[in-house]
């Protein structure tokens, strides 16, 4: 049996997945990830999809990426020792603004990517460094890499553009959108189990860590809350989303702040966090139920309204709303206060649906469909690998 890696490398964390190959979908064998890589208290956890728990817990140091994918290959290898490791996918933050699909890699490539690193910097760079792992333990798998940006580089000219002096937009300072392997999956999705919805007006909210929104007709991307950088549009647990650009000047004249500290106060110290004082987690927040936090919660859910009010208008209306992303699948609160008073754009809400995380939680008379759809990224890697391989076998695999 031929299987595929599926590795998606942050800053300090590497995801990842097993899947078999050979039938019209690839079929998850396992996932898992390593955390806090490079700090004290690395941690793994991983499973297989019947449950069973195959690592949870402190293995020891791991300094960087590498030793991180080495222990998920020594994991793999021993839990299954038959596997044939035929391709390894890699999510990659930035493609730029011309691939709008996966590509498989060569040094060449990685190359090309690495000067992408300044439009993520934050990302990129652990990104390829998974990749470059990858290419040394897994020398004869093809390396593909599917790219966030990717799903949103057909947007109209309006949303894909800032209004700057136009050497600018030349240079690739423009509205990249990013989560796209998350929205491709929800297109996929609908395309397979809602087709009329799939082929209408849709606004799909990925709600985790990280927040954006997207707005799609006939399951394409038109518009993205996020624009250059992941930090617009929502706040998010620790970054700030949309911003006056006059904050940034005043950081830097005022408060004297260079451009690290503006970055380390933008992404890591704002949003949720920032906000609340507390935490950057829905769940503690939801909890803590202080002032503080009851705001952080509002700004959140208010931000998304705006948004969602934002999104229909440039779509001329909407037929379906569907929440994804850790918060966005499990918070009811979450949802319950982004639909309401959302009567006039013709959502209505069932609270026991919602309070059950049911797949759809609108109400029959609901003229919106409100659905809750778990995101499934690795998969999209995983057949992206999948369709790659099959298209171009001799190529690819040269
Ligand atoms: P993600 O980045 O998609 O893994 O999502 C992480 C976010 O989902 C964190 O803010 C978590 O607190 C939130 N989350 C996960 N489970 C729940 C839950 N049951 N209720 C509220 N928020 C949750």
């Amino acid at each position: 049996m031929t299987h595929v890696v599926t590795l998606n490398a942050g800053s300090s964390s590497l995801k990842f997945g097993l899947f078999e190959l050979g039938g019209s979908d690839p079929v998850t064998v396992c996932t898992g990830a390593v955390d806090r890589i490079g700090e004290p208290g690395t941690f793994v956890k991983a499973r297989t999809v019947d449950g069973e728990v195959l690592a949870n817990g402190t293995p020891g140091a791991m300094p960087d990426h590498a030793s991180a994918l080495d222990w998920v290959l020594v994991l793999l290898g021993r839990t299954y020792p038959e596997c044939e490791i035929t391709a390894v996918g890699h999510r990659i933050v930035h493609g730029g603004p011309d691939i709008d699909t996966p590509l498989p890699l060569t040094a060449m490539s990685i190359t090309a990517l690495d000067k992408l690193s300044p439009f993520a910097p934050l990302h990129q760079p652990h990104n390829l460094a998974g990749v470059r792992a990858a290419m040394a333990r897994f020398p004869n798998a093809v390396q593909i890499a599917c790219f966030d940006t990717a799903f949103h580089r057909h947007h109209p000219w309006e949303n894909d553009v800032f209004a700057l002096p136009r050497e600018y937009y030349d240079k690739g300072v423009r509205r990249y959108g990013f989560h796209g392997l998350s929205y491709e999956y929800i297109s996929d999705h609908l395309a397979e189990t809602a087709p009329l919805l799939h082929a209408g007006r849709v606004v799909v909210a990925h709600l985790g860590n990280g927040a954006s929104m997207c707005a799609m007709i006939g399951g394409r991307s038109v518009g993205s809350t996020m624009g250059f950088s992941a930090l617009d549009g929502l706040p998010m647990g620790t970054r700030c989303g949309q911003l006056d650009p006059g904050v940034l000047l005043y950081l830097m004249e005022q408060e004297g702040l260079s451009a690290s500290e503006i970055s380390d106060l933008l992404f890591k110290r704002s949003g949720l966090l920032g906000l609340s004082g507390l935490s950057n987690d829905m769940r503690t927040l939801e909890r803590a139920d202080t002032r503080e936090t009851r705001q952080a919660i509002s700004y959140f859910t208010f931000r998304i309204r705006r948004e969602l009010g934002a999104m229909s208008a440039i779509l001329g209306g909407i037929d379906a709303l569907v929440f994804t992303g850790g918060i966005g699948e499990n918070s009811r609160l979450v949802r319950d206060r982004v639909c309401s008073g959302m009567g006039w754009l013709g959502i209505e809400l069932d609270p026991d649906a919602n309070a059950d995380n049911d797949r759809i939680i609108s109400t029959n008379l609901s003229r919106v469909s409100v659905m809750v759809i778990p995101t499934n990224e690795e998969l999209v890697i995983a057949r992206a690998a999948a369709d790659l391989l099959a298209a171009q076998p001799n190529e690819a695999r040269a």
